[in-house]
């Protein structure tokens, strides 16, 4: 499970270019479902027979994460950048960067003045995106050209490492644990419900791909699987942000207070029960900031009946993250219990 999720974390897979992510999803998959479908907009849509007429289950994880992308090359080659999806400007200053282009990786850096040079006032103050460069060690627009191109997709390099106690960290966490525990989900489940495997795209820029993918399922139940903001650390109070690592999987009761999912009564009741049942530790979450796929699922035709399964992650959204792999295994487990107990 760790080796699949460190695979995930470090393959790049900025919203809308997300091919990277699905093969290698596609690739683990292979063999253990019945059928493997890629959609028009790029969704992996993995489906595992139950019995015939049996119920249709979807799980849905987004395999795009939060990154940047080549607006504007100057003459001298440095990049400008836009930002795709929510990401904070006082975490880019000089980040480790790679361009993900049709010919491969292209490295490169977010430069910046050094301190040396800096005014006081220029010190204390955050620099904002629009200001900052990307250096790709081309000397004129002509050489960087030859690299890379206007709408290149580009991601914040980390490696994956273990540390502590059962603690990973790594980019993309946000979701790339949620595709792990699908894929470990979809390799060993065993229901009368027919399971569908969604790997969406681009859930950070507007839940796109949960929204189309739902429409062609129509699933009788779906259960989207993201990671949820860890507050078990400084600089964040407890009561915004209550769930810790190590504690097992939050079941959201809530999020965007409100207006995103408000998770649907049957599905909430089935979670805890399977939860309680087989001895399962979970945390119950009203999250105010922030939303899952969940919130596109839910409104789907006619309205899917929609829950939400987080690991707690601490850093969410920015270039890296931490993750325990026991709430992940949780997380597997008590999906499970909920699948295979499908009447
Ligand atoms: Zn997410």
């Amino acid at each position: 499970m760790k080796g699949l999720l460190k695979r995930l974390s470090n393959a790049p897979g900025v919203s809308g270019f997300e091919e990277k992510v699905r093969e290698l999803i596609f690739n683990e998959l292979d063999g253990y479902v019945d059928q493997i479908k890629i959609d028009e907009m790029g969704n992996l849509i993995a489906i595992k027979n139950g019995i015939p007429d049996g119920k249709r289950i979807m799980l849905a994880a987004h395999m795009d994460e939060i990154g940047l992308m080549v607006r504007y090359i100057d003459k001298n080659g440095f990049i400008k950048f836009s930002k795709i999806g929510n990401l904070n400007d006082q975490m880019l200053l000089n980040q480790d960067i790679s361009i993900q282009t049709s010919n491969g990786k292209i490295n490169g850096v977010i430069g910046s003045k050094p301190p040396h040079k800096m005014k006081k006032s220029e010190k204390n103050n955050v620099v904002e995106y629009d200001r900052m460069f990307i250096d790709i060690g081309a000397s004129s627009r002509e050489e960087a050209e030859k690299m890379v191109g206007v709408g290149d997709p580009i991601v914040i390099n980390q490696n994956f490492q273990d540390f502590g106690y059962h603690l990973v960290k790594g980019k993309a966490l946000d979701n790339r644990v949620g595709c792990a525990i699908l894929v470990e989900v979809l390799k060993k489940v065993d229901s009368s419900a027919t399971i569908y495997g969604v790997a969406t795209v681009q859930e950070e820029v507007g839940l796109k791909g949960a929204k189309t993918s739902t429409f062609s399922i129509n699933p009788d139940m779906a259960l989207a699987l993201d990671v949820t903001i860890a507050g078990d650390h400084p600089g964040i109070k407890r009561e915004d942000a209550p769930s810790e690592l190590g504690k097992g999987p939050s079941i959201v009761l809530a999020d965007e207070s409100g207006d995103g999912i408000i998770t649907h009564p049957m599905v909430k009741k089935l979670l805890i029960s399977e939860a309680e049942k087989e001895n399962i530790p979970y945390q119950l979450e009203v999250r105010e900031g922030g939303t899952t796929d969940g919130t596109a699922i839910q409104l789907t035709r006619q309205g899917i009946p929609t829950g939400v399964i987080s690991p707690p992650s601490r850093y969410i959204h920015t270039p890296v993250s931490v993750v325990n792999m026991e709430d992940i295994d949780y997380t597997v487990k008590l999906i499970l219990a909920v699948l295979n107990d499908v009447k």
